[in-house]
């Protein structure tokens, strides 16, 4: 919208321009008239006369054709001048509103972040009690996939980090929490949703 306001804005400046040239134009034919006004004081035929009177009809022409051309100049300017305040008003209205987004999201982000911090001191303290081996592998799965999930539920016989099926004999072995069961298709680690917390 900001482009929009000023891009009409450069066309009113080229409305003012066009103006001004009109506008010194006149100026010029109306010099060019007094000065064959003076000629025809001084003529010596016929053939004289005709051709100063038809260059003074012409210059005559030339500024009714200039006035023409600013007044339609000047409606233009008018009118884009209209379209301006209309594109304005909405921008303030916009801004606005986005003002107001910022300030909400900013409150969520101010409240996610105490729960960020929890999570993350959760999440060192894990560290310490996790074997090194499966911590280095489910950091490279956090980095990897896409959602950034490493440890997904199944949910509906489904994958919870790409939504591939996973086989009932897998959904056993998951169940039964022996050992790390990982999705064959992502390889994210799976879970029965009860650890999960899911349904
Ligand atoms: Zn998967």
């Amino acid at each position: 919208m900001q482009t929009r306001v000023s891009n009409i804005n450069e066309e009113i400046a080229n409305f003012d321009n066009s103006i001004k040239d009109k506008e010194a134009m006149i100026i010029d034919s109306k010099a060019l008239i007094k000065k064959y006004e003076e000629q025809l004081k001084n003529i010596r035929n016929n053939r004289e006369f005709d051709s100063l009177n038809k260059e003074i009809e012409f210059q005559n022409l030339e500024i009714q054709l200039a006035e023409k051309r600013i007044k339609e100049a000047k409606a233009s300017i008018v009118s884009k001048s209209d379209i301006i305040s209309g594109a304005k008003t909405r921008l303030e209205d916009r801004t606005s509103d986005l003002n107001t987004k910022k300030s909400e999201l900013e409150s969520i982000i101010a409240e996610t972040q105490k729960d960020e911090e929890k999570l993350g001191k959760d999440s060192a303290r894990a560290e310490k009690v996790i074997d090194e081996r499966l911590l280095n592998a489910y950091k490279r799965l956090r980095g990897n996939v896409r959602n950034g999930l490493a440890v997904v539920p199944v949910h509906r016989d489904a994958c919870g980090g790409c939504f591939n099926s996973v086989p009932p004999q897998r959904q056993m072995d998951i169940a039964a929490r022996k050992k790390v069961i990982v999705c064959e298709h992502c390889g994210r680690i799976l879970v029965d949703k009860d650890i999960a917390g899911v349904d």
